[in-house]
């Protein structure tokens, strides 16, 4: 039996272990906290020890035969150590690349990747400076650690650089050009230990409060952008010389253009549709790819839709019926107690048949009254 470690112990961490459990692969969690109520019970084994505690780095590498992350922000020491002692799928230098910003868009840029205009800003005077390159309307982003529109600013002119500024704590960031986008869609790649590449369907994201609400699924775009957006993905996923599964966020620009917003080297929220609407899932792709097995089809089953389900659309209790009670809904929990704010605590998959995406508007508005928002 293949004993699989995986860094993080989230909901991605706990969707892949299911898939794993099923598969017959063990699991193996390093949390890197001190919680981590999603994979308990669902992995083998966890171990809630931080990301530098040597001697839970020396446990891991002793019980896995080799190792995945559910989520980039994992210290790279950490990771190369885990890589060198026991293989790591994706790769510690991929990872890098999406663990900050900054690296991320210098290599889109290197490898002709289409993006928005962006510089690099370390001082207010670059940020000036970067204002009058890319402006007028820019978009400030924190280099390291963003996530759900966190660390993000807009700047519509240039009154309001020094404010700003102040609003990233005067770290280390990237002012992106404003691009006034169509939509946005995704593609998840998976490229195997031989570099074979399979992509999932493009999936069109509609978000709230800067956090995912919906997924649509074929993105309602040209033909023609859905192929750009995959091939994009494709050639992203080569030339990071990627193992496992990659996430690929792109703006659609009015001309139908694609430019990519941001990569992911794990499983991604706009995947979850694929758990009940493909074939083969995100995670087990990302098992598929991560075990050296061959990639599982990606086929479509039907028109998919995935809605979120955020701590501020949730009260147990009444949800849960209205969930089951409407046709063809799909549930899918995290095992999280600690609702408050806007946690992701699940989701719900629709596929097939008449109207999905009106029946997961209107179970959307249905939690949201009943959840007082
Ligand atoms: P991010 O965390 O970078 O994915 O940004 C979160 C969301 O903010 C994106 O999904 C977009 O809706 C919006 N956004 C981020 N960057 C830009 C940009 N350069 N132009 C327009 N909208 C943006």
């Amino acid at each position: 039996m293949m004993t699989l470690g995986i860094l993080g112990g989230g909901q991605l961490a706990r969707m892949l272990c299911l898939d794993a459990r099923r598969m017959g692969v063990k699991t193996i969690v390093w949390s890197g906290t001190p919680t981590a109520e999603p994979v308990l019970g669902v992995a083998d084994e966890v171990i809630l020890k931080g990301f530098d505690d040597e001697r839970a780095l020396e446990e891991f590498c002793w019980k896995v035969d080799f190792a995945t992350v559910e989520f980039e922000n994992i210290p790279l020491e950490t990771l190369r150590s885990v890589e060198d002692g026991v293989g790591l799928f994706p790769s510690a230098e991929s990872i890098g690349v999406s663990q900050h910003r900054s690296r991320e868009k210098r290599f889109l840029k290197e490898h002709g990747i289409p993006c928005a205009p962006f510089a690099l800003v370390n001082s207010l005077e670059e940020l000036k400076d970067a204002y009058e390159a890319v402006g007028p309307v820019g978009v400030l982003k924190t280099a390291a650690f963003g996530y759900d529109g966190k660390g993000q600013v807009k700047i519509c002119s240039a009154d309001e650089l020094e404010s700003a500024w102040a609003s990233v704590e005067e770290q280390p960031s990237v002012l992106e050009g404003f691009v006034d986008f169509e939509c946005e869609v995704s593609v998840l790649v998976a490229r195997g230990r031989d570099g074979v590449c399979v992509t999932f369907p493009v999936g069109e994201n509609e978000h709230r409060h800067h956090i995912l609400d919906l997924t649509i699924v074929p993105a309602r775009v040209p033909a023609e952008t859905r192929k750009e957006a995959e091939e994009v993905a494709v050639r992203l996923a080569e030339e990071l010389n990627y193992r496992g599964l990659l996430a690929v966020e792109f703006f659609v620009e009015k001309s139908g253009r694609v430019l990519v917003n941001e990569i992911a080297p794990r499983p991604h929220n706009s995947g979850h549709y694929s758990m009940n609407g493909c074939v083969t899932s995100q995670f087990e792709q990302q098992l598929r790819a991560v075990c050296g097995l061959p990639l599982g089809s990606t086929e479509l089953l039907g028109d998919s839709v995935m809605l979120n389900l955020l701590g501020d659309m949730w009260t147990p209790d009444l949800n849960i019926g209205a969930i089951v009670e409407t046709e063809g809904a799909k549930l899918h929990l995290y095992g999280k107690t600690a609702t408050e704010g806007r946690r992701k605590l699940g989701h719900v998959n629709f596929v097939g048949g008449k109207n999905v995406l009106s029946r997961a508007i209107d179970l959307k508005e249905t939690l949201l009254q009943q959840s007082g928002d």
